[in-house]
């Protein structure tokens, strides 16, 4: 548990907020890589299940292809198991989780985030990174064809697996999910802002940038 050493803490468990494309996987990833913390994505959860033609995939698929939310009842469903698991009872970054009211009030009866990061970029920006995004077939790794691109075109550094282009990242499909954005999850930033554990950072400069600052407020933030 590394985290724990440089930390200086006991428990870590964090909520990730922002809008699709905000950097939210990005920066998750590397506190999982650099801090061992673990990265629970609802949106990887179910990007698998539809792959693997899963019962869950089944449902889902079409959902996401839309841009629409999965209704709460399954999601929180899923989220509640996960959180059962024990590599995450101390520590865990949820990236996409809760997106609606109505699961941040399900969370909050079975487990207590620490904070809320909320990653906070301009709409402009986020077409500019959803268009250009790429992902590992095999081991997920974020990509960007101009701010992050692989060292061999359409290959994973990591892996070696192919690059895809997410269905859901075409420019009408994102603008759909950026209006359910706007309405169903961008209140949560009060809902959490008025629990007093609301901490925002600026998203919009390179990812080394905002994972410093993310480490540095957390760590003022644990200190309190
Ligand atoms: P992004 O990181 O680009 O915002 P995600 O990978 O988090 O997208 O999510 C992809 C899709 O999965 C969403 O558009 C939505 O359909 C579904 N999804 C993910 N998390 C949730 C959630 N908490 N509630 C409802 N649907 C979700
Ligand atoms: P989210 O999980 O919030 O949807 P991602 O982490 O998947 O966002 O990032 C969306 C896209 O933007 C990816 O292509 C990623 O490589 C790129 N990206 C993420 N963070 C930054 C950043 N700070 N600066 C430039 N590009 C970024
Ligand atoms: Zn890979």
């Amino acid at each position: 548990m590394v985290y724990k050493y440089f930390m200086n803490i006991q428990s870590m468990k964090l909520i990730f907020l922002g809008p699709p494309g905000a950097g939210k996987g990005t920066i998750a990833r590397m506190a999982s890589e650099r801090l061992g913390i673990p990265q629970i994505s609802t949106g990887d959860i179910f990007r698998t299940a539809v792959k693997e033609k899963t019962e869950l995939g089944l449902k889902v698929q079409s959902i996401l292809a839309a841009g629409a939310l999965v209704p709460d009842e399954l999601t929180i469903a899923i989220v509640k198991e996960r959180l059962s698991w024990p590599d995450v009872r101390q520590s865990y970054i949820l990236d996409g989780f809760p997106r609606t009211i109505a699961q941040a009030e399900a969370l909050a009866t079975f487990s207590k985030p620490d904070s809320a990061v909320d990653f906070e970029v301009d709409d402009d920006l986020i077409l500019f990174r959803l268009t250009g995004r790429r992902i590992c077939k095999s081991c997920g790794a974020i990509y960007h064809i101009v701010t992050k691109p692989p060292v061999t075109e359409g290959l994973c550094d990591l892996c070696g697996g192919e690059l895809y282009i997410r269905n859901d990242d075409r420019e009408e499909t994102v603008k759909i999910r950026l209006k359910a954005y706007h309405e169903e999850s961008e209140p949560l930033i009060e809902y959490y802002s008025r629990q007093g554990i609301l901490m925002a950072i600026d998203g919009s400069p390179d990812p080394e940038t905002v994972y410093n600052t993310f480490i540095s407020k957390i760590r003022r933030y644990l200190k309190k």
